[in-house]
């Protein structure tokens, strides 16, 4: 059998790893900035690119290779490039395929942080960005513009999961010359395989679901050679934002779980959504695995599983969010999410606190929302413990 037979379960216990001459077991840390050459000959060779091998860690490290080599096996694309973090592979993908003048059309509903990269950050560089409901294919169209290089989708979205059509938006984008990229990090590809949907990029923050027990922060971008091979490696060789072996060994060992840990995740999310839908304190839940939602059927279509992350709207604002978040005691009031362990959040005071009020209404991060990273602990317990928060 060969790596490229191997099904998903199995590339991600196994793909990557080229045993060393110690013909170790598990995979090893090379803690070392810097390798070695045979002579001046081959040094040369190693710099002109006449000869593959490592020369330098910021961008040749055997760790940080692994970890690129499983995720863009479990991706299915031909390269992946690993990051110091998901906002460092954005960046990556930002400065190596826009110019200034260019720009970019992103779904409005993404992590508050690339917001605030788009918006404050890419205008300097003379880049500009339209922000459009990303359910919506038409705003998207009408948003395109002749200078517009790139689209960009969080699915699901962070914090309110709504879905969008990938593939339609990947039509969309190869009709006007565009790039379609996905961050793919609420499902990650145990869920969702992005670049057979037509996706030309995928990032992912490794910080959450890939490594999954919150240990590390480090992000990649997958894709194919050209794109992320050549020119995401240059822009990462020549910026800086490398993932460290360290990191990198702790998202791939964080990989070998990623399917039996998505699908618990999954499982206790969805159990916790029903259970909440039915609570009176609770004006609505956001969960595309409820029938409710109203993506439901696209998302079953294009996942093969609801993901971890769901949201909800408690009635009487912030003040009562506040209460049910401070009156839980098991749940980790943390911004993070794609840990083992369930964290809580409140949308409006922290992860999108920086973008406007103007951009809140829009976005739907009401004040009385709170966000679950639903984890693996007992399902039982979980519940308890919201339900001890919202009766307080
Ligand atoms: C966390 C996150 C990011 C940013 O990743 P970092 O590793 O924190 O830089 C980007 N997108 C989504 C959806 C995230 O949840």
């Amino acid at each position: 059998m060969t790596e490229t037979s191997y099904h998903f379960d199995t590339l991600a216990v196994r793909a990557g790893h080229r045993r060393t001459p110690e013909n170790e077991h598990a995979e090893p840390i090379f803690a070392t900035s810097s390798f070695v050459f045979d002579n001046a000959a081959q040094a040369a060779a190693r710099f002109s690119g006449d000869e593959p091998g490592n020369i330098y860690a910021r961008f040749t490290n055997p760790t940080v290779q692994i970890f690129e080599r499983r995720l863009a096996a479990l991706e299915g694309g031909e390269s992946c490039v690993a990051t110091a973090s998901g906002m460092a592979a954005i960046t990556a993908i930002c400065i190596g395929f826009l110019s200034a003048g260019d720009h970019l059309v992103s779904s409005r509903s993404i992590f508050g942080t690339t917001t605030v990269l788009f918006d404050k950050y890419l205008t300097r560089f003379g880049i500009e960005t339209s922000f459009v409901d990303l359910t919506d294919l038409e705003s998207w169209k009408a948003a395109i513009r002749p200078n517009t290089r790139l689209l960009f989708v969080e699915t699901p979205s962070n914090p309110l999961t709504e879905v969008a059509d990938i593939t339609e938006l990947a039509d969309l984008a190869h009709a006007h010359d565009c790039l379609l990229v996905v961050d793919n990090c609420f499902c990650t590809p145990a869920l969702q395989k992005p670049l057979q949907l037509g996706a030309d990029l995928i990032v992912h923050s490794a910080t959450k679901y890939l490594d999954g027990q919150g240990r590390i922060v480090g992000g990649a971008v997958v894709g194919d050679q050209q794109r992320v091979g050549e020119e995401i490696f240059g822009v990462i060789r020549s910026t800086g934002p490398t993932m460290s072996p360290f990191n990198a060994w702790v998202a791939l060992k964080g990989l070998e779980t990623l399917s039996l840990r998505m699908k618990a995740h999954s499982d206790n999310a969805l159990a916790l959504a029903n259970y909440l839908s039915n609570h009176s304190q609770i004006e609505r839940v956001y969960y595309p695995g409820l029938s409710s939602h109203p993506q439901y059927e696209l998302a079953k279509k294009q996942q093969s599983g609801f993901g971890g992350v769901l949201s909800f709207v408690v009635r009487g604002g912030r003040e009562k969010a506040w209460s049910v978040i401070d009156n839980t005691s098991m749940l980790s009031i943390t911004a993070n999410l794609g840990d083992v362990k369930s964290t809580i959040t409140h949308p409006a005071t922290t992860t999108h606190a920086r973008i406007s009020d103007e951009q809140k209404v829009q976005t739907g991060i009401a004040e009385g929302l709170i966000r679950v990273a639903v984890g693996l602990e007992s399902i039982e317990d979980i519940i308890a413990d919201l339900t001890q928060g919202l009766d307080a």
